[in-house]
């Protein structure tokens, strides 16, 4: 095959043109990748409810247009720029959305995974080192060439993509890239969410709000930590059966319930669960959440990405009871310098993979793999470039 290298590589790409208008698969240019800057060729993409919420144009103050969304993927490194030296041609890869450069203040410190210049920024649309795109588009009367904005960091629905080097993590050449796309999100950010963030112990009681990847993600890590009950609540009565095959142990769908979920919760546990975990993104399932834990010692995370601007729903007094919060990104994993262990880790079966990806399509079939998740059909749809 004729090398690519240094060249602009013309492929193609879902770029979206406005909010909540269908992906049109179009021809865009891919510049090399400048100091610091890896190019990847991407085989596997799968739809996370962050880049539903992008595309609708959830968050106007986000919104930019036209753009190529997408973040959780798996590839190969196509070629590299100046200065970077953990990664080659032919290597395999994921691409993180929060990033790791391993030299700023928060990389340094062991209590964050949040990266100063990398980490995850829903209003970055271009590249950090010059502010520019490295996608452009051929306007349809031939005129001059049109900026396409980045997403994420990582802008993985298109064929090529150029990330920062700090936003792409090496993984082991044996590990099946298919499965492995799925680190690039939703299982780590569930996962990491029960064990570096709430740390879940054995035989503790769990309730996950929101039955998703990302939740489903989340009883998984709980059940390899060995917890005794995970409570599973989503008003799609699928998510019950599918569920259990992740380690939720009850189910409850708030909707036939007649009265406050978290009554119910405290009533099934003796007083609440150790730990609950949001993720959805709803105000109010979030005051539910931090009310189905257990007083004293209950500890609630936040995972879904809240896209109105409403304030957090409790009263201050709330927390002298002695409940705690917190918020997570990624599941606090460090993504370059842990994700390839917990690869590994995956790899041995400690957190099983095979149930979350739930539909397989060719990449042109795009706008079918949004509905699936629209429709509450899917938890991961991997598309095949
Ligand atoms: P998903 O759409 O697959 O799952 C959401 C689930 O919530 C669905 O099963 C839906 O039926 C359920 N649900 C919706 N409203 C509900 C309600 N009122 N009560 C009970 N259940 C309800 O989404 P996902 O891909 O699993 O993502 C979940 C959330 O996590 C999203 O907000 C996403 O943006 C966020 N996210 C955060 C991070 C992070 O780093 N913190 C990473 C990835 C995704
Ligand atoms: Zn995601």
């Amino acid at each position: 095959m004729e090398k690519t290298t240094g060249k602009v590589i013309t492929c193609r790409a879902a770029v979206v043109w406005g909010p909540g208008e269908p992906f049109v698969m179009e021809q865009v240019q891919v510049d090399p990748p400048q100091k610091k800057e890896v190019r990847i060729k991407i085989l596997f993409t799968s739809i996370c409810h962050t880049d539903l919420s992008a595309w609708k144009g959830e968050n106007e103050a986000q919104q930019a247009f036209p753009r190529i969304l997408g973040h959780e993927a798996a590839g190969i490194v196509e070629s590299i720029g100046e200065g970077v030296t953990d990664m080659k041609e032919g290597d395999h890869v994921i691409p993180i959305f929060n990033g790791e450069c391993g030299d700023c203040k928060s990389c340094k410190h062991e209590k964050t995974n949040i990266c100063n210049s990398f980490g995850v920024n829903p209003m970055k649309t271009v590249m950090n080192s010059d502010g520019k795109t490295r996608f452009s588009i051929t306007a349809k009367d031939g005129g001059e060439r049109k900026p396409v904005y980045h997403f994420l960091n990582t802008s993985t629905f298109s064929e090529y993509t150029v990330l920062e080097s700090a936003c792409v993590v090496k993984i082991d050449s044996e590990a099946p890239l298919k499965k492995m796309t799925l680190l690039s999100c939703g299982v780590s950010t569930g996962v990491g969410a029960a064990w570096n963030v709430a740390d879940v112990q054995p035989g503790s009681t769990v309730a996950i709000f929101g039955l998703g990847a990302v939740g489903l993600a989340v009883a998984e890590g709980a059940r390899a930590r060995g917890a005794s009950k995970i409570i599973g609540i989503d008003i799609n009565p699928k998510k019950f059966t599918i569920g259990q095959t992740m380690g939720i142990t009850d189910f409850i769908n708030p909707t036939d319930l007649g009265k406050p979920l978290h009554e119910r919760i405290r009533e099934i546990t003796e007083g609440g669960v150790d730990y609950s975990f949001e993720c959805i993104g709803n105000p109010d399932v979030l005051r539910e959440a931090f009310l189905s834990t257990h007083e004293g010692w209950g500890f609630t995370v936040i995972l879904g990405i809240h896209t109105t601007p409403k304030m957090l729903p409790l009263h201050p007094m709330e927390l002298f009871l002695g409940r705690g919060l917190t918020g997570s990104v990624f599941g606090g994993f460090k993504g370059k310098s842990q994700l390839p262990r917990f690869a590994k880790e995956c790899m041995r079966g400690v957190v099983d993979l095979d149930e979350f990806i739930t539909h397989e399509l060719p990449f042109e079939k795009i706008n079918d793999a949004f509905q699936l998740l629209v429709e509450g059909q899917s938890l991961r749809c991997v598309l095949h470039l």
